[in-house]
């Protein structure tokens, strides 16, 4: 079983780049952010608490996402492995996630850092409003404050992961062509 943790901050990539991960290797892709747009889409209680903070560009508490990580992983025991796409993103998440993996006899096999600039995080972030309708990529207040809650509350867990993954953690330059990205992270999950 191989589970990879796709780090990075908003616009850096990691939805596009976990697609070609799941077709090459097979794995479950879970993006909390995915699930909590499904659920505003299906106007679920847990959409509409989550709404209330997607809209401002803050986190969602913890707890809430924690539950429902863990659950999402739950419902998957046949998988040949996950891919975690936008979690954790604070201290809290990694730690519950630890203890979580632990308890479930799993291991965290990788974690792969998408390196952005800032201001082109800014720049993909306003295109994809205009193509998505993504109500939180199109605002510029909201995306500085995504970037911004990033720095503080996420950013961190590179360091984290840095020291309890070591050779396991992997940089990758995010600003280059879509392909280029793909080839370097597959050639990272290929020989670990
Ligand atoms: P994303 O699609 O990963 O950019 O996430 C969109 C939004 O969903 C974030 O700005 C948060 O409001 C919320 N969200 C997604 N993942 C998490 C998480 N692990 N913890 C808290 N909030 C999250």
């Amino acid at each position: 079983m191989i589970n990879i943790i796709l780090f990075g901050p908003p616009g850096s990539g990691k939805g596009t780049q976990a697609q070609f991960i799941v077709e090459s290797k097979e794995l479950t892709h879970i993006s909390t952010g995915d699930i909590f747009r499904k659920n505003i889409h299906q106007k679920t209680t847990l959409g509409n608490l989550a709404s209330s903070y997607m809209n401002e560009g803050k986190l969602v508490p913890d707890q809430v996402t924690i539950d429902l990580l863990e659950s999402e992983i739950d419902s998957h025991s046949l998988s040949n492995g996950f891919i975690f796409d936008g979690f954790p993103r604070t201290i809290a998440q990694a730690h519950a996630f630890e203890l979580f993996l632990k308890k479930k006899n799993m291991h965290l096999s990788l974690v792969i850092s998408l390196e952005v600039s800032e201001d082109e995080l800014i720049q993909r972030l306003l295109k994809r409003g205009l193509d998505s309708g993504r109500r939180d990529d199109s605002n510029q207040d909201i995306i500085r404050n995504r970037i911004q809650v990033y720095n503080n509350q996420t950013s961190v867990l590179k360091n984290h992961y840095q020291n309890s993954l070591k050779q396991s953690f992997f940089s990758i330059d995010g600003e280059r062509s879509i392909d280029l990205i793909a080839r370097d992270i597959l050639n990272v999950i290929s020989e670990c």
